[in-house]
């Protein structure tokens, strides 16, 4: 055990503990916790359960900006459950069940409070029927996330907490699960999801689309996209399916660059390892439709055609993200400094700068163009962002990176290609932590120091003395 490991455990303990007292059930039942104790969004997820499915049947109108469905979540509670929470923020619960009988339930903030008529034990399943307009949320960072409203309809992102503005559920990534949508949508419009298309059905005006994904998915990664595409199925020579959807704004100049999918897919699973998932592809908006793009699983969002680097960085995520997913959300750099990496790796095997050129020019200050942005990279070290509003910063990325090339120059460049295919193996569809990635890299190469890359590169504040 290292000094480096996040020390909030125990608090986050304590804290659970209390809302068990505070709220408790009957005697052999407690109720679930508020939240799984995340350092930078307390009220994320929820104690008490695991989610194992989400079943979501949803209808959208784009023009009445109205959202009607069902929620069916099937679960497994840890404890006897006298009371659990889901996360909802907005839209009106109409009714609530548990395992098919009728619950009583409230509502605070975010917090969907369930009293089931007798505590539950084991599986479970909650379903929630519920309608209204979908928030778009504002971030602490003042991005947007949730529901937003595209020129032809809609699309959700859910980084970090933006899902529970379109459907019930424990809104954390340590809680992964499995997903069946049917959406119902005007019939000019299509629906566009993550993991694999499972079918469609035309009633009069309307148009049901089923997607399906089987592979385990955190609710931030959960993406819904509403409007008129230009769809593409082809396969990689591998057979991978690879689905993309394109506004048709967006075609020609998304063409080249997601003719390159399978590609990137072969390089990055040369890299990597397996590909984590049962299919690939990308979803294209208009440039106005969100701040930024996204690696929702299987078919990461892009505003715009993306250029072949942002492909890269969203491709790498489905390993480094969406299958290694952070335990919380101070882990992000285990997220971004890995797809940032990715970009670098791609450049080098493409003719481009190598990553110690990338990393020198970081270090010495002259990357980025402005020197505002050059300097912030210094600002916090990459895996203790100080606040909610820093877990995408500057550092969290490009210092991120930093810290695997500090890594590869420990190990060699001969070792850490398996190093890097191996953390995605060993937490393939799991959740992981900054402990659980240096202990990794310690036992992944027991004769050397890593302490100095750690204290300096992972969590000292400031510019390391030497580079
Ligand atoms: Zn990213």
């Amino acid at each position: 055990m290292r000094p480096y490991r996040p020390g909030s455990r125990s608090a986050v303990a304590a804290l659970l503990v209390v809302s068990a007292v505070a709220c408790g059930g009957g005697p052999g039942a407690s109720a679930g916790g508020s939240g799984v104790g995340d350092p930078y969004f307390p009220k994320a997820g929820n104690g008490g359960y695991d989610v194992r499915h989400y079943a979501l049947d949803l209808a959208y109108d784009p023009r009445a900006h109205r959202l009607t469905g069902t929620a069916t979540i099937t679960a497994r509670a840890k404890e006897g459950l006298s009371a659990l929470n889901l996360d909802l923020e907005g839209l009106d619960v109409e009714e609530v069940t548990v395992d098919g009988v009728a619950a009583r339930w409230s509502r605070a903030g975010q917090e969907l409070t369930v009293r089931p008529r007798e505590p539950v034990e084991g599986d479970f399943r909650v379903t929630v029927r519920y309608g209204g307009a979908p928030l778009t949320l504002t971030d602490p960072d003042g991005s947007e996330e949730g529901w937003l409203r595209t020129a032809d309809g809609a699309l959700a992102l859910g980084q970090p907490v933006g899902s529970a503005a379109w459907f019930p559920g424990n809104h954390h990534p340590s809680d992964k699960a499995t997903y069946a949508l049917a959406v119902t949508v005007p019939k000019e419009l299509r629906v566009v999801s993550n993991g694999e298309p499972a079918g469609e059905e035309r009633k009069g005006s309307r148009t049901t689309y089923r997607w399906r994904t089987g592979e385990p998915m955190a609710s931030y990664l959960a993406t819904l996209a509403i409007g008129r595409y230009e769809v593409r199925r082809t396969a990689t020579a591998g057979g991978l399916p690879v689905y993309t959807a394109v506004d048709p704004e967006q075609a020609e100049a998304s063409r080249a660059v997601l003719a390159r999918i399978p590609e990137v897919l072969a390089w990055a699973e040369r890299t990597f390892g397996p590909y984590p998932f049962s299919s690939a592809g990308a979803i294209v908006e208009r440039p106005g439709d969100a701040g930024y793009a996204l690696e929702t699983q299987n078919r990461p969002v892009f505003p715009g055609a993306p250029d072949t680097a942002l492909l890269v960085h969203e491709i790498a995520h489905q390993w480094y993200g969406d299958s290694v997913t952070p335990k919380t959300w101070r882990d992000m750099w285990l997220n971004e400094g890995f797809a940032t990496y990715a970009q670098w790796l791609w450049q080098e095997d493409h003719g481009g700068d190598t990553a110690q050129r990338t990393f020198d020019s970081l270090y010495a200050g002259g990357y980025f163009p402005d020197e505002g942005t050059n300097e912030a990279l210094w600002s916090f070290p990459p895996a203790e962002p100080p606040d909610a509003a820093h877990i995408s910063a500057t550092p969290v990325y490009w210092r991120g990176a930093m810290v695997l090339h500090k890594v590869r120059q420990t190990v060699g460049d001969d070792a850490f290609p398996a190093l890097l295919r191996g953390w995605a193996q060993q937490h393939r569809h799991g959740n992981a932590d900054t402990g659980d990635f240096t202990s990794y890299v310690e036992e992944s190469a027991p004769d050397k120091d890593f302490a100095g890359i750690w204290e300096d590169w992972l969590y000292g504040a400031g510019r390391p003395e030497r580079p």
